[in-house]
């Protein structure tokens, strides 16, 4: 009796513990968001503005492909003042040859194509671009993204700043599933928020873009954490500069409708290796590291890497006791049942789900070359 009423209370303990720290972040981040980011943004960009390098990775990428030449070359931008360089890993569809094709048609943007015999994954293939690249500014985007015609300009603007290293996009996604909707917006104000305290903890592919002098510093693209964008951002972080999501630099991405799941853990792997990587960095070279940064890392890497298995932990306990014949705990279950019916607490538990998941998937493949998902 008594060891069934400890094992109640410690199990609401855990679970109490799972939504307080996140909520805790939550109202940190919403007064970061109030302020501004403490940069000036230069939006006069000279008669020459900067030369950039846009660099799309492909694998099989036949069904988008055109459409993301198309909005690159409709961006509002001098068409040459920047290149494009498709590096491509052994596409088995028709994805070179439509390239091919639009180059024909679109002789006044700088188009290259670098094939590379073997898939070795998205971040070596980066690297490789990287060797051809003449830009200042290294801007990555998947092919299976769109940006808002102004996106390419605002996020050269917002390098123009000496103490930006790095921009990303808010992501605006295209899909029909309420529970990735939710998800997004929660997260793009994290992100925002973040960004106008220091740095976000996260960065997107769909328009990443670096200052190369930083890349090179770094060695270039991390080809050992499946998230290259956020860890690239994050090395560049820890350097001291900041590397921000501006409000008005977004993008839309496509959700696969088949395979949503398994995508889903795919991505959240990545992070989970992202996260360890800079909380393992943080413990051991923490001084160097700008404090706004820290503070912004241990939360999200806490969020990430242990808060999920405080409510599994808990909701175990809670159901033990339950099972032992307690009724708080089962009036308690039912409560969290219920709860289910609203799509905020149907959205939070579904993430941490994904998150135990992927951090068990983790232990034997990271995924690091992965199974292409039709969007
Ligand atoms: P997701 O957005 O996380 O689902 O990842 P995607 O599968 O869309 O991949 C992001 C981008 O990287 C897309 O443009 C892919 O075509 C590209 N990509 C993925 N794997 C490789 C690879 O091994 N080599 C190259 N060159 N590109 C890749
Ligand atoms: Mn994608």
């Amino acid at each position: 009796m008594l060891l069934t009423r400890l094992i109640n209370v410690l199990g609401v303990i855990l679970i109490s513990i799972h939504f307080i720290a996140p909520s805790i972040y939550y109202v940190m981040a919403m007064r970061w968001l109030r302020s501004d980011y403490g940069l000036r943004r230069i939006t006069e960009l000279d008669v020459d503005p900067s030369f950039v390098s846009i660099i799309i990775p492909t694998y099989n990428e036949a069904r988008v492909i055109i459409q993301k030449l198309n909005n690159i070359y409709s961006q509002d931008y001098p068409r040459n003042r920047f290149e494009v360089i498709i590096v491509d890993s052994g596409s088995t569809d028709e994805t070179i040859e439509l390239i091919h094709e639009w180059v024909k048609n679109h002789k006044d943007v700088n188009v290259q194509v670098i094939r590379e015999s073997a898939r070795m994954g998205k971040a070596h293939a980066l690297n490789t671009a990287l060797r051809y690249a003449k830009g200042d500014i290294i801007m990555i985007t998947d092919a299976d993204s769109i940006w808002m015609s102004d996106s390419l300009k605002n996020a050269v603007s917002w390098l123009m700043n000496d103490n930006v290293g790095a921009v990303s996009c808010n992501k605006v996604p295209r899909t029909d599933k309420d529970i990735e909707t939710e998800y997004r917006g929660y997260y793009g104000l994290l992100r925002v928020a973040e960004s106008k305290r220091f740095s976000s903890a996260i960065f997107h592919g769909e328009l990443a873009a670096y200052k190369r002098e930083l890349l090179e510093k770094i060695g270039g693209f991390p080809t050992d954490v499946g998230a290259d964008d956020s860890h690239t951002a994050g090395l560049i972080s820890m350097m001291g500069y900041r590397a921000i999501i501006p409000e008005d630099v977004r993008c839309i991405e496509y959700v696969p409708s088949k395979g949503y799941w398994s995508w889903r853990v795919r991505r959240a792997q990545h992070l989970i290796q992202h996260f360890s990587r800079i909380l393992r960095y943080m413990i051991f070279n923490g001084r160097s590291i700008p404090r706004e940064y820290r503070q912004i890392m241990l939360y999200e890497s806490y969020l990430h890497l242990i808060n999920p298995w405080l409510f599994a932990a808990g909701l175990a306990l809670i159901v033990i006791s339950a099972l032992h014949g307690s009724l708080i705990s089962m009036a308690l279950l039912l409560v969290g049942l219920a709860l289910l019916a609203i799509r905020f607490f149907r959205t939070w538990v579904v993430t941490q789900v994904i998150l135990i998941v992927a951090a068990i998937r983790n232990l034997w493949n990271k995924e690091l070359v992965w199974k292409k998902i039709e969007k």
